[in-house]
């Protein structure tokens, strides 16, 4: 193994700062001898995993991959990130996205999955670059011993790939600080937000905010160095859970500034019961509020953590948002105008968001009232996942 391989694999491992049991190594052999180099990062706990991959393509240039493996035990793939990942019994077949298909020669990527598991979890050592065996004519790298599971990693909570990651577990007072601040953007009333340590997605920490109803009881925490920690092109997870079901009437609950549109706000809310966004300077909403715009968005469950992603492109004017690792129809916007989705959202032209900020918390234009909890947020250029 090389010396720039061995610095490869501590700069993967010192990515999963939330791993409670790890292991890290470089299946396939020397750059020459196969198709691919791969990295292979377990995060385990009982029976579960994820397993963080870093793909090397050791050929000649690609404008698509697939990534193939068989697992040793009855491991199966629940959802992936950053590539579209398919098993078959014990084979599996990662796919790249439009994003992160083509691959120079020499060139990497990283994608990811979650998956179940009973028993051992032993890394996989027969993997193929688009159908050609990465292990060359040398042995592979032997499996190592897995580690021992523990519970104390929670599914979901990682921020792998992340320029911007935080749980809340460094707020010790009952006021936000440090990173985020209260923020109380028109005026304040009775909304309130607090640092929560009783209810958390992960450890024992969360940013908990009381939304009052009407204009005046805005209440926000604001962070100003996540997303200016990434380009024009900016993903963002959060796990929130709420105690009351999206109104009928106009909320938000995550908005950002956007200094391209006289510092404007982006929101990200409800609309009659269900998800949407909503531009404040033309109120533009996406999906279009007719029936049938609604319906291809979807409401926020209540009294769970839900995984919710979405992705702003501010250099081309798109968005995409998932919930709970599926994309949402009715929240995607592209260039392609689409009645009842963002047809009237693109009545505007050349609109690109420069994001400046994040703030989250609840905003109510009408009569809603509502107790949100947000945690493990996490801000990068590529899908983070759930
Ligand atoms: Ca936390």
């Amino acid at each position: 193994m090389s010396k720039s391989r061995v610095r490869g694999v501590a700069a993967l491992v010192s990515t999963v700062l939330l791993a409670a049991s790890l292991v890290a190594l470089w299946a396939g052999s020397a750059p020459a001898a196969g198709a691919c180099g791969v990295g292979y990062t377990l995060n385990q706990w009982t029976g579960g995993f994820t397993a963080q991959v870093h793909l090397t393509n050791n050929g000649a240039a690609v404008s698509s991959w697939t990534l193939s493996w068989s697992f040793g035990g009855d491991q199966k793939v629940t959802s992936a990130w950053n590539a579209t990942v398919v098993q078959s019994g014990a084979v599996v077949t990662a796919t790249g996205e439009s994003y992160n298909g083509a691959l120079a020669s020499g060139g990497s990527t990283d994608f990811g999955f979650q998956g179940t598991n009973s028993g051992t979890n032993a890394v996989p050592t027969d993997f193929a670059f688009n159908g050609v065996s990465c292990s060359g004519d040398s042995t592979p790298t032997p499996t190592p011993t897995s580690p021992t599971p523990t519970t104390s990693a929670p599914p979901g909570s990682g921020c792998a790939g992340a320029a911007f990651c935080d749980g809340f577990e460094d707020q010790t007072g009952s006021t936000p600080t440090g990173s985020w601040q209260a923020s109380y953007p028109d005026c304040q009333g009775t909304g309130t937000v607090s640092i929560d340590h009783t209810v958390a997605h992960s450890g024992g920490t969360s940013l908990r905010v009381d939304g009052g109803s009407t204009y005046c009881n805005h209440a926000f925490a604001l962070n100003t160095t996540g997303i200016t920690s990434v380009g024009a092109v900016k993903y963002v997870r959060m796990y929130v859970r709420h105690t009351t079901a999206l109104p009928t009437g106009h909320v938000a609950f995550a908005t950002m500034t956007d200094a391209a549109d006289g510092n404007k706000h982006l929101r990200l809310g409800g609309q009659n019961q269900a998800l949407q966004w909503n531009r404040e300077s033309d109120d533009a909403t996406l999906p279009a509020q007719s029936p049938a715009g609604v319906a291809l968005s979807v409401p926020l469950p209540v009294n769970q953590w839900s995984c919710l992603e979405y992705m702003v492109d501010g250099s081309t004017g798109s968005m995409s948002t998932w919930l709970n690792g599926t994309e949402v129809a009715g929240l995607h916007l592209d260039q392609t105008p689409t009645p009842d989705v963002d047809a009237q959202w693109l009545g505007r032209s050349n609109w690109r968001p420069q994001l400046t900020d994040l703030r989250l918390g609840w905003e109510s234009y009408a009569g809603g009232t509502d107790t949100l909890w947000y945690d493990d947020i996490a801000i990068g250029s590529a899908r983070i996942g759930c």
